[in-house]
């Protein structure tokens, strides 16, 4: 199967936003552990696809607020599910692999983990390589 050329669609959890993936694979799949991660997933840390930006479609309104000096978070405003995450000045989008429909559409695992800092101690990284903070670059 190619993922690849694949069109992969999903939504947060009203559904009244929805993505579709129309272009390339993710660049990357990370895994962050970051406070606001936690805050906004409700879960220990968030895995997000990094496309280019036009690599997803995003439909129906979102908002946005700033969660660092140049991220950008957005979120459905009927059920708050976390849309997406752009930096300023950036050309990628950072998608929660959640929103797909299909499950093991990403490379599983994810190749790295950020924000390990804050990450539990149960938390077993099956040997990704771990970042104390941000994405390295
Ligand atoms: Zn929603
Ligand atoms: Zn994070």
């Amino acid at each position: 199967m190619n993922n690849h050329r694949q069109r992969h669609e999903g939504c947060c959890a009203c559904g009244a936003v929805r993505v579709l993936q129309v272009n390339d694979a993710p660049k990357e799949v990370n895994l962050c552990h970051c406070i606001t991660c936690r805050r906004i997933h409700g879960a220990p840390f968030g895995v997000y696809a990094i496309f280019a930006r036009d690599a997803v479609e995003i439909t129906g309104d979102t908002l946005a607020w700033p969660s660092s000096e140049t991220g950008r978070r957005h979120h459905c405003p009927t059920c708050g599910s976390p849309i997406y995450l752009a930096f300023d000045g950036v050309d990628e989008i950072e998608v929660p692999t959640s929103l797909f429909d299909e499950t093991g559409l990403f490379p599983l695992p994810p190749q790295y983990e950020i924000w390990c800092k804050s990450a539990e101690l149960w938390h077993d990284a099956q040997g990704r390589p771990r970042h104390v903070r941000a994405r390295p670059d």
